[in-house]
């Protein structure tokens, strides 16, 4: 594309012919948006960028489409997401046998790989769960195979990956973990927690070339979907050299904060290797200036920290409350360091206890160092107690929302109403009342625990319905958002974690041209649920990262 000095002051880009949502602070709407020099030139109607058409101008017809700032995901592992991609990915089907046909194809077209590795599988679909080692034996005979399951909690093996575990009918479990058996004692083919381990270790780990191809492939399939960029949420001394040396060839082209991991069962003397890291792989549009504080589990194992107690089948308080992995009072004290040192903090909390520990560690560094533009983020927030909703705004902490998750499924009406009763299930996801509570809320996906397809996590945000299941019941409507804010929560929202909102999340003049356009608009009468809207174009610095030709004249 030509630049703006060669073009005469003419607009490189000229996107009309559909709708214009800037997701402003007014929600302004327009009908055509002027790109020049890699930022936007002018929003407006067709009469207010007609002057910047000159001869060299390349004009697009959106064709009745709707253009977006670009989506951005402020929780997401596109590395491990990426890696999984090329591997035996079991996440698009849900039965045994078409589990055994991919696994068994994977490993047909891959003869030289040392391991057949996979992920995605649903415990329906086995009896009792539990996947049996001789279906696997059965795809794979001649190497170990390794197929995780979707939540990553459980693990399916192969005889041949039981065989170089050393796991026999005599080997006990591990501490943190359970070989699934049969009455005789005989290795079942699945392992559950820490039992995963005894097998995983074994699997060579991916090289840097490796994680560069995988967070490639996995950038290529989010501009796809929109995305132009987003917070990985965990990177290590694995990956983070691979987005390093993306960022400085160039061919990173989405902007990415990297939430460097905390190490748990350490402490404060991690700082100085965290400060470390940021400098040594922070480039060009790569910056690992967050840390990720994980401070419970899940609610389907009972890891997630709770004030109360689990319920067990019957309804009765079992005594267990979960986990607080970081203990709460020294919790406080690395934050407030983190704080200090200028770190934004990114949390994982999922029960009512871990989010008010994480609260309060916000607290405690407002407290020790005063208000510092850091925009530490809560994740997940399954479970947030109704007193600690105003607090989101009063402590500064951003709502890090997977609105995905907020309907009503399998795994909430089988693995956690159950077990945590009527008050507190009526206390998940209260993304409308932490709206009204002005805090700021951002949104992401998890991938690759949830799609990464933003307009679906917008539907269920605006709906509280599974996209696959539109006919059922919302989950607490009265927690549902509006279109304005769903799209708000993906645009300006992650923007403003991941501090690009002076450059990204609307659509402005003087702004990054990081734009997408959907194939329709999905605030008219009559469009459909959003989460049937595709992405046709994907621009970053306004030049396109993903166009279908067939739907967009590019
Ligand atoms: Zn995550």
């Amino acid at each position: 594309m030509t630049g703006s000095e060669s073009n005469g002051g003419a607009a490189d880009l000229i996107l009309r012919g559909g709708r214009v949502y800037t997701a402003d602070a007014v929600g302004r709407w327009a009908d055509a948006v002027a790109v020049r020099g890699g930022r936007i030139a002018a929003v407006g109607f067709d009469a207010d960028v007609r002057d910047l058409e000159g001869p060299a101008t390349r004009v697009v017809d959106v064709r009745g489409g709707l253009v977006l700032p670009g989506f951005q995901d402020a929780h997401i592992h596109p590395a491990y997401a990426g890696q999984g991609m090329a591997q035996a990915s079991l996440h698009d089907v849900f039965t045994a046998d078409e589990y055994v046909r991919i696994i068994r194809d994977w490993a047909v077209a891959n003869p030289g790989a040392p391991w057949v590795v996979g992920d995605g599988w649903f415990m329906d679909a086995f009896e009792g769960g539990n996947p049996p080692k001789e279906l696997l034996d059965e795809a794979v005979p001649d190497r170990p195979a390794f197929s995780a399951s979707r939540d990553g909690h459980s693990a399916w093996v192969n005889s041949r990956a039981l065989e170089m575990a050393g796991i026999r009918r005599d080997t006990p479990d591990p501490e943190d973990g359970v070989i699934i058996r049969r009455p005789d004692g005989e290795p079942h083919g699945t392992l559950h927690e820490g039992a995963n381990r005894l097998v995983e270790d074994l699997i060579p780990e991916p090289t840097e070339d490796e994680w560069v191809e995988a967070i490639l492939r996995a950038q290529a399939y989010l501009h796809s979907l929109g995305i132009t960029a987003w917070q990985d949420a965990i990177v290590r001394d694995d990956t983070a050299p691979a987005y390093r040396r993306l960022a400085e060839d160039g061919r990173l082209t989405a902007r990415v904060v990297g939430a460097l991991w905390w190490e748990r069962e350490r402490g404060e003397e991690q700082i100085k290797e965290l400060i470390e890291r940021r400098g040594d792989y922070s480039r060009g549009r790569f910056r690992a200036t967050s840390v990720k504080l994980m401070q419970d589990g899940i609610v389907e194992n009972f890891t997630a920290g709770m004030t109360d107690s689990y319920l067990d089948a019957d309804g009765h308080p079992t005594g267990n409350n979960g986990k607080s992995f970081v203990e709460p009072v020294a919790l406080k004290r690395y934050v407030a360091q983190l704080d200090a040192e200028g770190f934004q903090c990114h949390f994982h909390a999922i029960g009512d206890r871990a989010v008010h520990e994480a609260l309060d560690a916000i607290e405690a560094a407002r407290e020790a160092n005063g208000w510092k533009d850091l925009r530490h983020h809560i994740a997940h927030i399954q479970l947030i107690r109704p007193d600690d909703v105003p607090r989101f705004r009063t402590v500064g902490a951003v709502a890090n929302a997977q609105p995905l998750w907020a309907c009503n499924e399998g795994q909430m009406e089988h693995l956690t109403i159950p077990f945590i009763g009527p008050e507190r299930a009526a206390w998940q996801y209260p993304f409308r009342s932490l709206e009204r509570a002005g805090a700021v809320i951002a949104m992401g996906s998890d991938w690759s625990v949830s799609t990464p397809n933003p307009l679906l996590e917008m539907e269920v945000a605006v709906r509280r319905v599974a996209p696959d299941t539109r006919d059922h019941p919302a989950f607490y409507p009265e927690e549902a958002l509006s279109l304005k804010s769903a799209i708000g929560g993906f645009t300006i929202g992650s923007a403003y974690v991941n501090h690009l909102d002076d450059e990204t999340g609307t659509v402005r003049p003087g702004k990054l041209a990081d734009l997408c356009v959907l194939d329709r608009d999905i605030f008219a009468p009559g469009a459909g649920y959003a989460g049937d809207a595709r992405v046709v174009l994907t621009l970053v610095d306004g030049e396109p990262v993903h166009a279908d030709e067939d739907a967009v004249s590019w």
